[in-house]
């Protein structure tokens, strides 16, 4: 009983002392300069993780079991590079899943268990003393800035896929050259692709290509695979129209501005130099941290990763790091998951320590799909219903062409629909599945997903534009034009036709 009571004295002790630095750190960023947003104590969440892969995720239901409802800042690749796997074979339980719909299923339990999840990127932190202080921009709106307090972070924010940097890379980008064949594989149906690489990812996506392509020729740089997925490369192995090309660099990816053609290569053993005709090239080329927002504010290896002590600890009391952005060996969804809730159940150690003052009422929350009303979106299911809207010709029209396994596309839907409902009347928006409608995908050389095509109301086609950020900007901009006539709205989309 004596002991309790010690406790719980030393407890308040703590608890005052925490409440007097937060107000005193309060103080200080007065102090120091005007601009400086006002922080109460309930701006200051107890622990924000940075990320929405597998890592950040699990990280957050650990802690929101524990009690903290986590603030989960996902960024702008909805559930990180997971989602790009097709075909998940290795995640205890499941059989067979895919990445997009295991991250899925953890975002919904992350939900479900009280994380609230924000989709802005974090472009800055401030590690220097607590609060900790990280900088968000909205992923639409650049010029919108907001910042973030919190006592703890994980840091859970993955790595970027590597670029080849030969001649024709940025000129065909989404032009036929993709780093996500399950984004976009559908849209090669019988066509004859190449992947670069020869790690997993590389026999991962040729595998998936091979059901979809006329031919995939697979350029592995060395002699020999990096690969260790034996199940999987046995399974490639057995492709009739699958080639491995060893010893061989890209020179170019070459094309006639608008599609991909051919793609220069160059064999290192025989010294020649020739060329594939392919309609795509998938890069599957490794990937790298994405460390740069915290170069000089943590200690990172020499290949950029964020260096951690085995308490998955950074060089920064009370700031851990999970997943990709620590790990240049492993990179596995379940490890990454595995330390994001190791990282979880030490940070919430921590922070009981301190009781920490539990303030994340205030935590903002993306509006789900689900959560708004009924769609004014009109998904397409044949070619029959297809040809009828296009044949009613009074407002001009938009076609979202998406696919189930995108990332990206799940960003666009929401601002789609919430859109429609403010164009309605005014501009027709369609949805279109490219793995069921692919016919209709190759009717307009759709490359690379998401990709939205304008029409006029003959059904003129105006043009595309390729991506989440060029598509978002496009549609909030047109709610400008919600209230003008049908001509006026024509000839703002002229406008932008000729300026595109
Ligand atoms: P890796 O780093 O393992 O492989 C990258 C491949 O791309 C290597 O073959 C590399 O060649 C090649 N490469 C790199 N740069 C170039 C370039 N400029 N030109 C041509 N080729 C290039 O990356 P992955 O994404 O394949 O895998 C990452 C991690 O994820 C690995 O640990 C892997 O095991 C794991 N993974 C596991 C899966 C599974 O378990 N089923 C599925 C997918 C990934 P080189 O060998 O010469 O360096």
């Amino acid at each position: 009983m004596h002991r309790r009571i010690i406790k719980i004295i030393s407890s308040l002790v703590l608890f005052f002392s925490t409440v007097s630095f937060a107000t005193s750190n309060i103080l200080n960023k007065h102090e120091k300069t005007k601009d400086d947003l006002e922080i109460t104590k309930q701006d200051i969440h107890s622990v924000v993780i940075l990320g929405g892969g597998v890592g950040a995720l699990t990280s957050g239901i650990y802690l929101a079991r524990a009690g903290y409802s986590p603030l989960i800042i996902e960024g702008s690749m909805t559930y990180g590079l997971i989602a790009q796997s097709h075909l998940v074979e290795n995640w205890p339980i499941e059989y067979q899943i895919s990445g997009t719909e295991l991250a899925e299923k953890l975002r919904t339990q992350a939900s479900k268990n009280g994380c609230n999840i924000l989709s802005k990127e974090v472009i800055d932190v401030d590690f220097s003393k607590k609060p900790y202080v990280i900088t968000v921009k909205d992923l639409y709106k650049s010029n919108q800035i907001e910042k973030i307090f919190a006592n703890a972070c994980i840091i859970a924010m993955g790595s970027s896929s590597n670029y080849l940097n030969v001649e024709g890379e940025k000129l065909y980008w989404g032009k036929g050259i993709s780093n996500c064949a399950v984004c976009d594989g559908a849209l090669y149906r019988n066509k004859n692709v190449v992947i670069v690489g020869g790690g997993d990812s590389a026999i991962l996506e040729a595998n998936y290509l091979s059901n979809l392509a006329n031919k995939v020729s697979v350029l592995v740089r060395k002699d020999a695979l990096k690969a260790k997925d034996k199940a999987q490369i046995n399974v490639l192995n057995k492709k009739d129209n699958v080639e491995i090309l060893y010893n061989t660099d890209v020179v170019s990816i070459n094309g006639d501005k608008e599609n991909v053609k051919s793609i220069t290569v160059f064999d290192k053993v025989k010294n020649v130099k020739y060329n594939l005709d392919v309609a795509g090239v998938f890069l599957a080329i490794g990937s790298r941290p994405n460390t740069q927002i915290f170069k000089n504010k943590l200690d990172l290896d020499q290949d950029g990763y964020i260096k951690i002590n085995n308490n998955l600890q950074t060089s920064i009391n009370d700031i851990y790091a999970v997943g990709d952005i620590v790990d240049p060996v492993f990179k596995q969804a379940i490890t990454a998951a595995g330390d994001g809730a190791k990282a979880a159940i030490l940070c919430q150690k921590g922070l009981d320590e301190q009781i920490a003052v539990k303030t994340d009422t205030k935590a903002a929350s993306i509006k789900r799909a689900s959560d708004l009303a009924a769609s004014s979106v009109i998904e397409i299911k044949d070619m029959k219903q297809f040809e009828n809207e296009m044949a009613t010709k009074n407002i001009p029209i938009i076609i979202d062409f998406y696919a189930t396994w995108c990332g990206p596309c799940k960003r666009i839907s929401p601002i789609l629909e919430n859109q429609a409902k403010i164009l309605q009347g005014k501009i027709k928006i369609l949805k279109i599945n490219v793995d069921k409608l692919h016919e209709i995908a190759s009717r307009y050389e759709i490359k690379a997903m998401p990709t939205i095509v304008v029409f006029d109301k003959d059904r003129k086609m105006l043009f595309k534009k390729m991506g989440t950020e060029d598509i978002s900007s496009l549609l909030f901009s047109l709610e400008q034009i919600k209230d003008k006539s049908i001509s006026e709205i024509e000839d703002y989309l002229q406008k932008i036709n000729q300026s595109s």
